[in-house]
């Protein structure tokens, strides 16, 4: 299997450290708001990667973290905690909107048929291990403590910027807004490890340490919960573009200066998704989820299919339209495998010519668009019967998990509610106002009335919208 190495800048023949075993890692989700269909597209598009791998014939181990702390909201280390800040807007701790934003992803995952993966950790539950790595780099001169936070110092490495010729406007959304200078800081990239102080308001979740009571910064967080569970060497380590700088960035400086060795071989970035005035990002607030799509009434195997139909190396540029096209080529694309008939002898030589056709597809850096046209050269051959074109065609679903043999059992309707758009409008407005007003009282009852009609809200940095729950 052939693969884009963001390290190396080539498409490269994928070697795991251990013969037949992939130890795979994936930034999860920052767990403050939904997941917006741009951060779906990269999970998506790292399950094609783990399947693929396991129709490859290895055995995958993939880990994934929750940033439940310690991401800023700048990504640079003078940010306010994304956390803290959702917790506020919602009136829930940190931990309660943690699993609502959790449980929220997993649900969108399941949707689109992405995989969990083996494990999920999230990173309030490893401190141990971030105070013990901080503490291993402080006794190996690779952090300082100075004003209250310890640092990684970027001085010591013999190479820092391990990706280089990045373009500025690959990675926007790393590189966030209005960021101040650090005056703690002895180099422009150090980052801190562990916070005692913020220069903004205090953090609400907070753990003893060997220097202070505080908490760890976003990048240690990705680089322990690999560590502990895949060991010294991972394979492929998976997410975003945006993720290169600073995090992967950090994630290598720091685990190597701590292993002492080269700590991942493979390097895996999803292009972005973005609408046509520009990225789409969470913290922006004008993004769209999976149920807001569900409401346009295009379904998550739709959404799906618009991904794979494109290159993940490539932006994909999102408008309903586009979304459309797809989802009128996916709903025929099924139809036909579903009219498929049972009849007929499986010729095994042909099958592994298409077999080798889709294989091939995946195995030339992930090409999905081309693992979708195999499939319908499944469905035009001459030389397969009926039944051999729905074997096939379902072990290649095992990959695409586009549910192309699967019979919907009543179709879906879009999600609705007893009420009005204009009605959830005119209380959504109501809300506003008592908020303005302080009244929070009736800003939560308000919020929990339409929560009993199955409206939730979601507040963002640009006013609140709404969900419709099934
Ligand atoms: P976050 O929850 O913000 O940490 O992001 C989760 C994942 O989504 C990360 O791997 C990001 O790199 C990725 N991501 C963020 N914005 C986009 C976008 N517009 N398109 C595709 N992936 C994105
Ligand atoms: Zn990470």
């Amino acid at each position: 299997m052939k693969i884009y190495n963001t390290l190396t800048r080539r498409v490269e023949e994928f070697v795991p450290n251990e013969e037949g075993k992939v130890k795979m890692y994936t930034c999860g989700p920052t767990v403050y708001n939904f997941a917006h269909i741009g951060n779906l597209r990269t999970y998506l598009m790292e399950d094609v990667l783990e399947k693929s791998l396991r129709y490859a014939g290895y055995d995958v181990m993939r880990v994934m973290n929750i940033t439940d702390i310690g991401h800023l909201s700048s990504d640079a280390d003078s940010g306010e905690d994304k956390m803290l800040l959702g917790a506020k807007r919602e009136h829930k701790t940190v931990l309660e909107l943690a699993k609502y934003y959790t449980d929220a992803f997993f649900a969108d995952c399941a949707a689109l048929n992405i995989k969990k993966p083996d494990v999920v950790q999230p990173a309030t539950g490893c401190v141990e291990d971030f105070i013990r790595v901080i503490s291993a780099l402080m006794e190996k001169g690779y952090a300082y403590f100075a004003g209250g936070n310890v640092y990684f110092d970027t001085s010591r490495l013999k190479e820092y910027h391990v990706f280089f010729n990045f373009k500025e406007e690959d990675l926007e959304v790393g590189v966030r807004e209005g960021v101040g200078e650090d005056a703690n800081k002895r180099n422009k990239n150090d980052f801190v490890l562990w916070f005692t102080k913020s220069k903004f308001e205090d953090q609400a979740l907070k753990w003893d340490s060997p220097w202070g009571v505080g908490y760890p910064g976003w990048h240690i967080e990705c680089s322990c919960i690999a560590m502990k569970y895949l060991g010294e060497r991972v394979d492929i380590h998976c997410g975003g573009i945006d993720n290169v700088f600073p995090h992967h960035t950090n994630e290598i400086a720091q685990s190597e200066a701590y292993l002492g060795h080269k700590w991942c071989n493979y390097w895996f970035h999803v292009l972005h998704l973005n609408t046509q005035s520009g990225k789409m990002s969470k913290s922006s607030g004008g993004f769209l989820t999976l149920n807001r799509l569900k409401e346009l009434g295009f379904s998550p195997m739709e959404y799906r299919f618009f991904c794979l139909q494109s290159h993940y190396r490539k932006s994909l540029v999102f408008s309903e339209e586009n979304l459309e096209n797809a989802a009128v080529a996916y709903r025929k694309l099924k139809a036909k495998v579903l009219a498929l008939s049972d009849e007929g002898e499986a010729d095994a030589e042909a099958a592994a010519r298409y077999r080798k056709n889709f294989a091939d597809a995946l195995g030339n850096d992930l090409n999905t668009s081309l693992a979708v046209t195999a499939v319908y050269d499944v469905l035009k051959a001459k030389d397969l019967s009926g039944s051999a074109k729905r074997a096939l065609i379902g072990e290649f679903d095992r990959v695409l998990s586009l549910d192309l043999l699967k019979r919907e059992e009543k179709e879906e309707t879009p999600a609705t509610s007893e009420l009005s758009a204009q009605e959830i409008e005119a209380y959504i407005a109501s809300r506003a106002l008592a908020k303005k007003e302080k009244n929070y009282a009736e800003a939560d009852r308000i919020r929990d009335l339409l929560a009993q009609k199955g409206v939730s809200l979601v507040d963002t940095p640009s006013g609140t919208t709404y969900k419709i729950e099934r």
